[in-house]
């Protein structure tokens, strides 16, 4: 397999496939070392994963470096990306006891009853490439610290990071025969498919989350889906500082070059302030610098993959052949690399595939409303429900909106953002179950009921 910089569409690494009997083999390893995993005490564990912690830190100059490489984010980007990664894994430790202790639920006369948590077994992490990560720690650290075996599949586009991943669980004290990574393509990711494991836990689009949840129905063992979105962010007439919300709705439609699974994909703005916004943020969108992502000024990168350039051409393009107006960029650079200039639509509708599709780029579309009962309208009118966002001094109007949203998330006066003290989930074709939090750390476990009498 070749791993391509998206930056330069050069070839930086070659690495071996997995092939299907290479995946058996590296489940049975697992098999064998599971049952002992779970009986290693819930200290030792977090202990380990503590050490994880540390080497991310450690390492970090290598890890942002090679990542940027691979996937194409701006650097600064990358050592966010390990920062944040670093905050979950923290939260992780600091609550998992808490959450994974046995819970005496009655004790009366001879009666007794309990719950223990218990591991699933052994899981498969099948993970996207735009936050590795971020998305992978959702899943393997809890599974890990819950006494879980895991096969991790990394993205193809982001091979590099997953094999820094088992290097330092390794070195960290995991043992080998608990976490394995599975190296490949949509191939490798069906072999895990075909195994009888007893949880899968994905992370990425929309088709191929459904396809995963039909092919591994019958197996009847949890299924957790962190997918696509579409998600829409409204400014209300009231807000104070029109210029710090622009600012802020732009950083939350092209941070990560656009490719964030809560990235802000579609923008309301009421009629009274729409001019004065629009202003603002196209003045912005054209101060962004895209281009070597290596290079500290850059703010856009290419984005990962090649097939994308052509999905936002094909939006861009719609939007206009259906009367939309491109105030900034329009299209892709010339030359090597897969970048496009960030580009803003507007006199946009809900006839154009810009703003209903997922993008995941540095495209958005902004349209006026009239209202608040007009912007929830087209807020609702998605197949997804990840997350939506409201601007607006007055907490009880914007909680109006945020409460007729079919989403797992909710956001006043911020967007784009993810905290490891909340749940992560989306509603409808965003997803099904939920992984951080309290919540994210029982979703690794099983609850088993003690009935006790003497
Ligand atoms: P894909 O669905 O293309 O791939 C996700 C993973 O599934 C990859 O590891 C992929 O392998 C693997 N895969 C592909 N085909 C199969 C198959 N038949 N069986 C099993 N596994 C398979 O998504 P992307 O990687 O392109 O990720 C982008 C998407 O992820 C966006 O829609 C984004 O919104 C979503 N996302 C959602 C998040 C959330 O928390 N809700 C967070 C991050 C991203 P390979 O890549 O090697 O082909």
């Amino acid at each position: 397999m070749h791993i391509i910089n998206p930056a330069t569409e050069e070839v930086i690494q070659e690495i071996a496939e997995d092939t299907t009997e290479s995946i058996q083999k590296k489940y049975k390893i697992i098999q064998e070392g599971q049952v002992a995993w779970a009986a290693v005490p819930l200290e030792k564990r977090i202990a380990a994963i503590e050490k994880f912690y540390n080497f991310l830190d450690e390492e970090k100059d290598t890890l942002a470096v090679d990542l940027t490489r691979e996937v194409g984010k701006p650097l600064q980007q990358s050592y966010n990306e390990l920062n944040g990664a670093r905050q979950r894994i923290q939260y992780f430790i600091k609550n998992s006891a808490r959450w994974l202790a046995e819970e005496w639920i009655t004790e009366e006369d001879a009666t007794r009853e309990k719950i223990v948590y218990e591991p699933l077994g052994i899981i498969a992490n099948i993970s996207a490439w735009n936050y590795p990560y971020l998305v992978g720690v959702n899943v393997f650290v809890p599974a890990l610290i819950g006494g879980n075996g895991v096969l991790y599949k990394p993205s193809e586009y982001a091979t590099i990071t997953g094999l820094h991943i088992q290097r330092l669980l390794y070195r960290a004290g995991i043992p080998e025969n608990i976490f394995q990574v599975v190296i490949g393509k949509g191939p490798a990711g069906q072999a895990l498919l075909d195994l009888p494991l007893d949880g899968y836990f994905f992370t990425g689009s929309y088709r191929t989350g459904k396809y995963i949840a039909e092919q591994t129905a019958g197996k009847l063992v949890p299924v957790q889906l962190e997918l696509g979105g579409k998600d829409p962010l409204y400014v209300m007439d009231d807000v104070d500082d029109v210029s710090a919300v622009a600012a802020a709705a732009l950083d939350g439609a092209v941070y990560n070059t656009g490719q964030s699974c809560c990235a802000v994909e579609r923008i309301y703005v009421h009629e009274k302030i729409y001019d004065q916004f629009i202003d603002v943020f196209v003045s912005e969108a054209k101060k962004l610098v895209t281009g070597n992502p290596l290079d500290k000024a850059t703010g856009i990168g290419p984005v990962s993959r090649k097939e994308q350039i052509a999905l936002l051409k094909e939006q861009v393009e719609d939007a206009v052949a259906k009367g939309g107006k491109v105030l900034s960029g329009g299209g892709p650079l010339s030359g090597r690399g897969y970048f496009f200039v960030p580009t803003v639509v507007v006199n946009v509708s809900h006839d154009m595939k810009l703003m209903t599709d997922e993008s995941f780029g540095p495209v958005i579309g902004i349209q006026k409303v009239k209202d608040d009962r007009e912007a929830v309208k087209l807020m609702k009118d998605t197949p997804y429900g990840l997350t939506a966002a409201v601007y607006s001094k007055s907490y009880d109007r914007a909680e109006n909106v945020m409460k007729q949203m079919d989403t797992g998330t909710v956001y006043w006066n911020c967007c784009d953002r993810v905290s490891a003290a909340l749940p992560w989930s989306g509603r409808k074709n965003s997803g099904l179950g939920a992984t951080l939090s309290y919540h994210g750390i029982r979703a690794f476990v099983q609850p088993k009921a003690y009935h006790l009498r003497g």
